[in-house]
This record gives C-alpha cells, sequence and structure tokens, in this order.
C-alpha cells in the first residue's frame, strides 16, 4: 500500500466527510489534495484539477494567493484570537467599518459559517418585532428552492427536500413562495414578466399573512444550490416594496451570491441602489475570507439595532459563538476586501464571464436554459443518465477539472483569477467531459 492509498484508507475510517453517503465510496474513491496554486488544486500525485466551483463557492481570488496568505501571517504575530464580548480589536473594528460603508448597513455581528449567518439574521428579526411590541410576528417565508443553510432554524426555511425532509419532525416550518427563477417561466413570458407575476403572488401571500410574519428570507439573484436557478433583479425591488408595505423584514442571504460573484460586488445592487435599499439585513460568509478561514457576518440597519439598545439585558441580542470576529478571519476578509481595492476586479471578471458565455453558445452539445450572472455560468446537459451528477464529476476529474453537478446542471464558478490558458482547458475539459458523460449513459 502507499502512502497515498493509506492516507485514503485512514480518512474513510476517521472522517465523516459531508454531504455524503459514506458507503458510495466503495465504488468512488476520495481524492487526496496535496496543495493548491492559483485556480489550481494538485493531488499527491502531482496531478493538478482546475477548481471550477472555487472550492465549494468560498475561493475568490485562487489558491495560495499572496496577499491573503500574508495578512494572515501578520496577524498571527499580533493576536490569533480573543472573545469578542468585553473585548474588541482593530481587524474587528475596520472590517465592520469597511461593510458597512460597502452595503450602507451599519451593524456588523459575526458569526462562523453560513448556516450561523443565517440562525443570527432569522434570530433578530424575530427579537426585533418582539422589542417593538409586535411578538405575534413569529413565522419566516422563503422562496421555493431556496437554500440557507443546514442547521435547524436554516432548514426551516431551506426548501431542497434531500437535506429536509428527513428532520421534519425537528424543523420549524416556513411558507415557500412561488421562484422567479426564469427558467420556470411560461413559453413566451419574458423573465421580467415572469419575476413580476412571481411577486404578486408574494404580495397577495403577505397581505393575508403579515401580521404573523417577521421576515421573508432571500437568496438575491441566484438560487445556488437549486441548481443555480437565477431571475431577473426586478423581483427583489418588488419583494422590498411588499415587505415595506407590509412591515416584514427582507433579509438577503449574500452568502454564495457576495463579493462579486453576480458581477456587482453585492448581487442586491442589480436592484438598484445600495444593498440597504433592498435588505434589512444581509448574510455574508462563503467569500468574505478570499476561502482562507471560516467567517461570516450579519449587517443590519440602525433601527434594527436601536430596537435593542436598552438598560434590559434580556432586550439585547445575547447570541454568540466562541469564535465570533476572529481577528484572523477577519485580517483574512479586510486583505480580500483590499484585492477588490487595488484593481478592476468586476472589470476583469466581466471580460472573463463575456468568453466563457460566447464559448458555452458555440458548444455542439444537447444543453438546455444556457444562463449566466457574473461569473456563475450554468446550463442543464439533456441526459437521461440518472447518475449523470456522478459520472459527469468522474469523468471531470480524470480531465483535471473540478465539476460538481447539481442533478442535470453542470455549472462553472471559478475562482477570480483565471488566465486565457485556464479558460481554454476549463472550456476544452468540460466539453470532453459532458460527451464522456453523455456515451456512458
Ligand atoms: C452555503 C450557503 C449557506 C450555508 O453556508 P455554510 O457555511 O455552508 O453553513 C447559506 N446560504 C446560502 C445561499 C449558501 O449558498
Amino acid at each position: 500500500m502507499n502512502g497515498n492509498q493509506d492516507l485514503l484508507q485512514r480518512s474513510l475510517q476517521a472522517v465523516w466527510h459531508p454531504c455524503t453517503q459514506m458507503k458510495h465510496h466503495e465504488r468512488t474513491p476520495l481524492l487526496p489534495i496535496a496543495r493548491g496554486e492559483g485556480a489550481w488544486l494538485f493531488d499527491s500525485d502531482g496531478k493538478g484539477y482546475l477548481d471550477a466551483v472555487s472550492s465549494w463557492w468560498v475561493n475568490l481570488f485562487g489558491h495560495n494567493q499572496p496577499a491573503i496568505k500574508d495578512a494572515i501571517k501578520a496577524q498571527l504575530d499580533q493576536l490569533e484570537h480573543v472573545m469578542l464580548a468585553g473585548f474588541t480589536h482593530a481587524p474587528v473594528v475596520e472590517l465592520s467599518e469597511k461593510l458597512s460603508a460597502l452595503t450602507d448597513l451599519g451593524h456588523a455581528f459575526y458569526g462562523s459559517d453560513g448556516a450561523s449567518a443565517t440562525e443570527i439574521a432569522l434570530k433578530m428579526s424575530f427579537h426585533y418585532w418582539r422589542n417593538h411590541g409586535q411578538p405575534h410576528k413569529t413565522r419566516f417565508i422563503s422562496l421555493q428552492n431556496s437554500y440557507h443553510g443546514e442547521t435547524l432554524g436554516a432548514l426551516g426555511v431551506t426548501d431542497v427536500a434531500i437535506f429536509k425532509d428527513t428532520y421534519a419532525p425537528l424543523i420549524c416550518q416556513s411558507a415557500q413562495m412561488p421562484s422567479p427563477d426564469s427558467r420556470l417561466a411560461e413559453a413566451g413570458e419574458s423573465a421580467e414578466a415572469y419575476a413580476l407575476r412571481c411577486a404578486e403572488a408574494l404580495e397577495a401571500y403577505v397581505a393575508e399573512h403579515h401580521a404573523e410574519l417577521a421576515a421573508f428570507i432571500i437568496e438575491p439573484l441566484v438560487q445556488g444550490a437549486a441548481g443555480m436557478a437565477m431571475y431577473h433583479p426586478l423581483y427583489l425591488r418588488r419583494a422590498r416594496e411588499v415587505c415595506s408595505r407590509y412591515a416584514v423584514h427582507l433579509i438577503a442571504d449574500e452568502i454564495a451570491v457576495g463579493f462579486g460573484r453576480t458581477g456587482t460586488l453585492f448581487a442586491c445592487e442589480q436592484a438598484g441602489g445600495k444593498v440597504s435599499d433592498i435588505a434589512d439585513f444581509i448574510c455574508l460568509s462563503k467569500g468574505i475570507t478570499g476561502g482562507y478561514l471560516p467567517l461570516s457576518a450579519v449587517l443590519t440597519s440602525d433601527q434594527v439595532y436601536q430596537a435593542f439598545y436598552h438598560e434590559q439585558t434580556g432586550k439585547g441580542f445575547l447570541h454568540s459563538h466562541s469564535y465570533t470576529g476572529n481577528p484572523l478571519a477577519c485580517s483574512a476578509a479586510l486583505a480580500t476586501l483590499a484585492l477588490f481595492e487595488s484593481s478592476d476586479v468586476l472589470g476583469r471578471n466581466q471580460q472573463t464571464a463575456q468568453q466563457l458565455w460566447a464559448a458555452v453558445q458555440a458548444y455542439d452539445l444537447p444543453l438546455q436554459h444556457i444562463r449566466q450572472r457574473g461569473m456563475i455560468t450554468a446550463f442543464e446537459v439533456d441526459s437521461g443518465n440518472p447518475h449523470f451528477a456522478r459520472d459527469c464529476y468522474a469523468a471531470a476529474l480524470r480531465h483535471g477539472l473540478l465539476l460538481r453537478p447539481i442533478g442535470n446542471t453542470v455549472y462553472w464558478m471559478p475562482p477570480y483569477c483565471l488566465e486565457a490558458a485556464e479558460i481554454d482547458h476549463l472550456l476544452q475539459a468540460t466539453k470532453t467531459t459532458i460527451l464522456e458523460t453523455l456515451a456512458c449513459s
């Protein structure tokens, strides 16, 4: 047994891998990754894989990114961690000020991962209404096929059966509004007209139930885990109007779409104006540290903050996580934001996206619903293979590419550092992979 196989064996014994039926690893081997560089991951034999999914959507500027790495190293020499109750430190203050300036939501609360940000936003909204003398506003709504994380509270507003159904008895259920996913439009109906129709359905529901509704939580522009479902920005504007009219909070879950992923720094901006014009709360995580360290943040308005500001302890937001505002993670986030400031990241991404768009249009493959929003490109492959995702994933790895299809949906969500040769590799390897996968179905 070589060293590699030994590691795989030990991993299967000792590590319970996420989002995985472990028994399937009897036939699909794990892939041991030894190092990363730019858009590439390298296994212990030195074979490279282009990371077309940014390692579960977290990596923005590539692996082994010098500026982020240096920032973490410098912070390591100062302070690795201190609890944030009763204490503060420069990285968390600077990060909060920067995020506040970028979103116009002036109060930042921190967690360690996306699901904890969802929990924080839901609890804050509920608690706001309670402090505000409207304790009957206790329910949440979300979109059909929404994904907001997998802790019990977050599952309550998530609508993906495979993650949720088993735990139904443990979950506080919420109502789902029709998804503006433009694939669901009627023949001949524009994405915009369909979005408006969904907004009307939202309004009808909210008009009837607003007395018990605390918040509407939504993934702006792209429902990621639903299979990169994209919709018209007008929906967000209408949703904001509905929420304002009926005094319901709007929680923007930009955990996946924040930090330039959809073409603007935050997806909400595409509905016109600042984040605060759309959202009462924004949840951020994933790309916030460039994919280096776990960190999440919930930003909210002064109005929400003031409802908690009181002599009475219990009116305060007493939520906490041990690693809240970790200085190393905050320094990685500051370095990530500095990369957006020091070069025209969004402009460069626009060019990359245009190249991907042109190339995917020219593919001679049975594809449907080719769509793109900034640095997310997706399409369905017309394949009768019930194991399409699994087979496509395995074929892609053979061709030096990390793809992780969702059902028949193949998507690219690459780091922002792709060079011309890497774009070529992505396009060529994806095409070969799909042809091969179609042939084996
Ligand atoms: C990934 C994701 C989450 C959950 O984040 P975790 O860090 O995996 O807990 C929540 N919402 C959206 C939209 C996501 O994509």
